[in-house]
């Protein structure tokens, strides 16, 4: 049975249900990449969801930064006034948990989980040529990162590197793949859909998933809680 790995849900738990809901049945573990929080509007909700559910997680940058009380200047003013809010809402055990994730990378099964890049877990992989500056940190067949909110990734052949259209394919011997599932609760690839991936390690299949879920009612919630209408806005369009 695959594993469900996911990745960057920001506290929205509508798109989190909707995930849940599109692979019931087809997991055994849920494999998670960082960033339960930050951005959404339900930061309890889904750290208690994944503090019950999830097998193995990473901690990425928001989990960190939500969950401590250190200077936010490194963000940009509207991920800086969601993170002091989301500090507000957490409650104590909460923060506890974010507190206590392990920092990527997190060797499970033959697999490595990492929020950013298995060489720093703040940075953003975009490119062919970030992915191939990374190749001397490739240790396993397979390394699962977030953090760009964008689904896809990379494959790393021995003569370079080539970004992975989302679709599902079979891993083979020789390469190495930089695997993104994208973001469940905030995409920023341009599609608004939820993403996430489906693993099935002893085949090595991959399968990307993207699964509509109500935006609506997630950017209601953003606004009702008092956070940026940028925030509420860029669901809609997938960016
Ligand atoms: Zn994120």
């Amino acid at each position: 049975m695959p594993y469900l790995i996911l990745s960057d849900i920001h506290a929205n738990l509508e798109a989190l249900h909707a995930v849940l809901d599109d692979a019931r049945g087809r997991y055994e573990r849920i494999l998670c990449l960082g960033d339960l929080v930050g951005y959404g509007a339900d930061p309890n909700p889904v750290v208690e969801w994944a503090r019950s559910n999830v097998d193995v997680i990473v901690r990425g940058n928001h989990d960190k930064d939500c969950s401590e009380a250190g200077p936010l200047d490194h963000y940009r003013s509207i991920a800086a006034v969601s993170a002091v809010w989301t500090r507000g809402q957490l409650t104590a055990s909460n923060i506890e948990y974010l507190r206590a994730l392990p920092r990527g990378p997190l060797r499970y099964e033959g697999i490595d989980l990492v929020h950013g890049s298995p060489a720093d877990e703040d940075e953003y992989l975009l490119m062919e040529s970030e992915a191939a500056a990374i190749r001397p940190y490739l240790e396993t067949q397979a390394t699962f990162f977030g953090h760009t909110h964008m689904q896809g990734g990379f494959l790393v052949a021995p003569r370079g590197v080539r970004e992975l259209i989302p679709e599902s394919f079979q891993l083979e011997p020789d390469y190495f793949y930089l695997l993104n599932p994208g973001s469940v609760g905030q995409p920023r690839d341009g599609d608004p859909r939820a993403a996430y991936i489906l693993f099935d390690r002893d085949r090595g299949l991959v399968e990307f998933r993207r699964v509509e879920y109500d935006i609506e009612t997630a950017a209601r919630k953003i606004r009702q809680a008092g956070l940026p209408e940028g925030l509420a806005l860029r669901l809609a369009v997938g960016g």
